[in-house]
């Protein structure tokens, strides 16, 4: 076949088709190759050798393997690897069109720039490295002379456990700022469930393959969520064992989404409420005796009521359930009906190896932590933690600490201010960052607290759900730098633009991909010279801190961002044998729990390195599963219904008095024992009012990148009429609310919120909920080029967030809005 560009459109997405990795329907697939035809970026081969790259896709924390086929030196195409364990060949709509974000120039910056417009306008002008690094150190030593350190600070959308977080961290604590704060995910809620109920620092996975009961509430499956590569894989082996009766996929979830409408089973809640069905489930688990006896009366504290040993009698999570979670009691609640919530704890009971799933959508933003518990304790009702098709625990990825380091005076003394999200104190004791916090503290004060804000692979301006609460905070704080690849909201905010290179050009790693249920570290790899005058951000911390001099030039003794992956990777060597080639013969979910001693297949760490490097993996095909004894790391030994980490945070200073106004703090609305087990919180904009009687619940999908990278243009092609229309966003509501309001199909609408306002369009939909109202993220740009700029709204700028109880992350799922007609 010809490749020309119509070629190559109709070659990508065909490949989809193909392997069925994806639902979507690729009706377009000829329309885009038509319309694509004027695009001057799409990779025009010349003639010249094929040849093939792997890597890593970095684009989500999916971690898929990837092939990039070569023509000379030009990437023209992207395909998943069938001899990557994670995603057997097969990769989503965003991976495909990778190409995109590497070679259009509207949507790259090419070059170190400062601004020379007015903040925003996104006006800068061309500077050298060299300048860009003096400039910088120079302002950061200023501050460390006027003891301000603490005024630098960080955002950080860099993956969880990645060694560019890690590298970031070590740069502000060399410095002497404690404000690195990372970027909010479903990642932040799973890492606060699994230390409080299992001890666990490692992550949150499931065994998913071999589950044979799914109970996902609100988990995108097919919309992105825990890795699209690997989970859609899943989902297909899920649905041939569900034809032939030995697997079920319910989906709990306000709206048909595309996993709702495929899932066996669709279950419409209550935006917000689902961990009252969650504990509604267990109500009849416990009533019926349909729970796992040895598990929870040898391994989890708090089932039964208890005594402590100051001789106080406690409420135990059964008495909780029993009294409060009654189906009758759920109903009121969740607006489902008692004989359905009775039906899914008896399908959830008879399975053999069930699992609930938390995590809303693509699990882009955070979830709801008592939510997220609610469920983690139907798992352990069913006793399916650390079991074949269940949760799985484990240790986190093996890798070696980078090495620990002086802090010299100035850093010593301001590293001890406190942070000025107020994560890990009083109010968020368990919170690691809270961007929301850090933005509000700026906009409160006359003066900003933060001088100068380092913003890495995030763009928080457009993602963040918080009524524009950080945009207001960007165009207070007087230096911003963006070490985005990509032009931005929040790096067309920036007064120095340190461009990044793509995900495409450059060596990192992907530190164990969502949900997986075994240790795997990723590492991509250049699969093209960097096209443009970019740099790695890791080469440019290490450059910014020699340049600084001092303990700061001390604490990064590497000459190079591969040292300190390097580095990292070397504990992988010493934890034990493991893989660094996979033949795709036998999956890796079929194995893992099988006991099979696994065999290194290098000998010592140079050669594990090079395999590493050239095969983008490490991975250890294996996992002890059981082990209920030595599992949990709790301070009981056991699985925590009672959370001692929580009684202990809520009761540091003695007495009920300071326990409740602790628990105030902490936005909790239960008191004494029900406040430290998982239970249902009302979320605090639940209820109509009569200025605002609906209520706004934004929606992820597979093909609208929603994160911080931008959506490659040709999933443009795949929205559908009724999602954008020309620039027009489209708002779901039930016909029946439509109805109500004299509204009707395509008719233009304001939504306004607390927060503000946004127009839009309206399209019936049988599957929104009645009172609801549905938008999609990812649309809206401010930013970028001509395929994204002026596409539709953003629904972030209007949620009113509110603070989810204990988390403290926003709750972003229950939006108070009225609509008018224009
Ligand atoms: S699922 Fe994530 S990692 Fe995999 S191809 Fe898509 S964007 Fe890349």
């Amino acid at each position: 076949m010809e490749l020309n560009r119509r070629n190559f459109v109709k070659l990508l997405v065909g490949g989809v088709v193909g392997i069925q990795l994806t639902p979507l329907p690729w009706k377009l697939t000829d329309d885009t190759a038509i319309w694509t035809q004027n695009w001057p970026w799409v990779p025009v081969p010349p003639a010249g050798a094929f040849s093939s790259v792997n890597s890593v896709c970095r684009l989500c924390p999916g971690g898929c393997g990837i092939e990039v086929r070569k023509v000379d030196q030009r990437a023209v195409k992207i395909e998943g690897r069938t001899d990557y364990p994670v995603n057997p060949g097969g990769i989503c709509p965003v991976g495909m069109g990778g190409l995109q974000l590497l070679y259009d120039e509207d949507v790259r910056f090419t070059r170190p720039m400062k601004r020379v417009g007015p903040r925003g306008a996104g006006q800068f002008q061309d500077i050298s490295w060299d300048e860009a690094l003096s400039v910088l150190s120079a302002r950061i030593s200023t501050l460390r002379d006027q003891g301000k350190a603490a005024a630098l600070a960080a955002v950080d959308g860099h993956f969880t456990g990645s060694s560019m977080s890690a590298l970031i961290e070590r740069l502000m604590k060399a410095i002497g700022s404690p404000n690195h704060v990372r970027v909010p995910s479903m990642e932040d809620t799973y890492s606060m469930t699994s230390m409080l109920m299992l001890g666990s620092q490692g992550p949150m996975a499931y065994d998913l393959e071999n589950a044979d009961y799914v109970l996902s509430f609100g988990s995108g499956l097919l919309e992105g969520w825990g890795g699209p590569g690997r989970v859609i894989d899943a989902w297909r082996i899920l649905r041939e064992k569900a034809l032939k009766g030995k697997a079920k996929v319910v989906q709990i979830e306000s709206r048909a989404s595309n996993t709702a409408s495929k899932a066996d089973q669709w279950v419409a809640v209550r935006p917000g409420t689902e961990a009252a069905l969650a504990l509604g489930i267990a109500h009849i688990l416990i009533k019926e005796g349909l729970f796992h006896t040895k598990f929870i009366q040898g391994h989890t504290f708090g089932f039964e009521d208890w005594r402590s040993s100051d001789g106080r009698n406690h409420m135990g999570f059964k008495t909780l359930v029993m009294d409060q979670y009654g189906p009758a009691q759920v109903e009121q609640i969740t607006g489902l009906k008692d004989s359905e919530i009775v039906s899914l704890a008896l399908g959830f009971a008879k399975a053999k190896a069930p699992v609930a799933l938390s995590g809303k959508g693509k699990g882009t933003l955070n979830g709801s932590l008592y939510e997220f518990m609610s469920i983690m304790a139907l798992n352990a009702l069913s006793g399916n933690i650390n079991q074949p098709g269940g949760v799985v625990v484990s240790e986190p990825l093996p890798l070696d600490k980078l090495p620990e380091f002086e802090l010299d005076a100035v850093a010593s003394k301001s590293i001890t201010t406190p942070r000025l999200d107020g994560a890990g104190g009083a109010a968020y004791p368990f919170s690691k960052g809270l961007i929301d916090n850090l933005a509000t503290a700026v906009n409160a004060s006359s003066v900003s607290p933060v001088d100068t804000l380092l913003v890495f692979s995030s763009n928080p301006a457009f993602t963040l759900p918080d009524g524009r609460n950080f945009y207001k905070a960007l165009k207070k704080i007087p230096f911003i730098v963006s070490f985005s690849p990509f032009r931005d909201e929040t790096a067309n905010m920036a007064d120095l633009v340190l461009p990044d290179h793509t995900y495409l050009e450059k060596m990192d790693d992907v530190v164990w991909p969502a949900a997986l249920q075994y240790p795997l570290y990723g590492l991509s790899q250049p699969v093209a010279h960097p096209l443009y005058d970019t740099r790695h951000s890791g080469e440019f911390i290490l450059q910014l801190a020699a340049k600084m001099g001092g303990a700061v030039k001390d604490s990064f003794p590497w000459e190079s961002y591969e040292e300190v992956l390097k580095t990292r990777a070397r504990g992988l060597f010493e934890s034990g044998p493991g893989l660094v080639r996979y033949d795709g013969k036998v999956p890796v979910w079929e194995s893992v729990g099988k006991n099979i001693p696994v065999k290194a297949d290098y000998k010592n760490f140079d050669e594990m390195w090079k395999g590493l490097k050239s095969n983008g993996l490490w991975f250890r095909p294996s996992h002890s599963f059981g082990n209920w004894e030595k599992l949990f790391k709790t301070p009981t030994g056991k699985f925590e219904f009672y959370s001692t980490q929580v009684e202990l945070a809520v009761y540091k200073s003695k007495g009920k008095a300071s326990g409740e106004s602790a628990l105030e703090k902490m936005a909790v609305q239960a008191r004494g024992d029900e406040a430290l087990m998982p239970h249902y919180e009302k979320p605090v904009a639940q209820d109509p009012t009569k200025v605002y009687p609906l209520r706004l619940v934004p929606y992820e999908m597979i093909n609208l990148a929603s994160s911080w990278i931008p959506s490659p243009p040709f999933l443009q092609k795949t929205w559908f009429n009724n999602q954008l229309r020309k620039n027009e966003s489209f708002a779901e509501i039930n016909p029946k609310t439509a109805s109500e309001y004299g509204l009707k199909e395509g008719d233009r609408v304001q939504i306004k919120s607390p927060s503000g306002e946004v127009g839009a369009r309206l399209t019936l939909f049988e599957g929104a909920m009645p009172g609801f109202v549905y938008m999609p993220l990812g649309l809206g740009h401010t930013a970028y080029d001509e395929f994204l700029k002026g596409k539709g709204v953003n629904p972030n700028r209007i949620v009113h967030a509110g603070r989810d109880p204990l988390s403290g992350h926003p709750v972003w799922w229950n939006t108070p809005i009225r609509i008018t007609k224009v």
